[in-house]
């Protein structure tokens, strides 16, 4: 059923060193999507394991490996965002996995470029700046994962009786 929903969002290691916090962040405002939300964290190997609980079992050890130590690297900034079916708007404005397949417009499309086949030669991660939550169930998971009540916000937007 069409919602309102609240999903987990991350500026990766690579969003928060690039500088580009502000601007991914004006995306989602620039939605009508409302920050309920948001703290910066250096994330340890429990919550790395936790959040990615299903990848090494997705994609192999070598890729949990690889984005466990990437998104341990640096800070990253978590955000609940709230709004109309917010966990597939989130997706589509964020782009699909690996950004030289993002469309334009997309962040990582506008942001990015690196490529599947790069990633996968190198052994490295798909640097791709911004995680968000796959699915409803997955960002009911992550939300409690990251968040605790007390560090969610409850307030009105001005433009939100009109957006949502
Ligand atoms: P998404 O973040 O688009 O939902 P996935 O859940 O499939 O993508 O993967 C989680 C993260 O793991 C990706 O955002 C990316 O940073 C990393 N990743 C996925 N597949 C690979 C791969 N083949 N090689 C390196 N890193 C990968």
């Amino acid at each position: 059923m069409a919602a309102v929903e609240r999903t987990l969002v991350l500026l990766k290691p690579d969003a928060v060193a690039r500088g580009l916090a502000g601007r991914v962040l004006q995306r989602f405002e620039d939605a009508g999507l409302k920050i309920v939300g948001t703290k910066m964290v250096r994330m340890d190997a429990e919550l790395a394991a936790k959040h990615y609980f299903d990848l090494e079992e997705r994609f192999g050890k070598s890729v949990f490996d690889v984005t466990a130590t990437f998104m341990q690297s640096g800070p990253v900034i978590a955000l609940v965002l709230e709004g109309v079916e917010a966990v597939t708007n989130v997706r589509r404005l964020v782009g699909v996995t690996f950004p030289n397949q993002a469309n334009p417009g997309t962040i990582r499309g506008d942001f990015a470029h690196t490529s599947k086949a790069y990633t996968e030669a190198t052994h490295t991660v798909a640097a791709n700046l911004i995680h968000a939550s796959g699915n409803v169930e997955e960002a009911k998971y992550e939300v409690e994962l990251w968040f605790s009540e007390s560090e969610m916000f409850d307030y009105q937007t001005v433009g939100e009786r009109f957006l949502f």
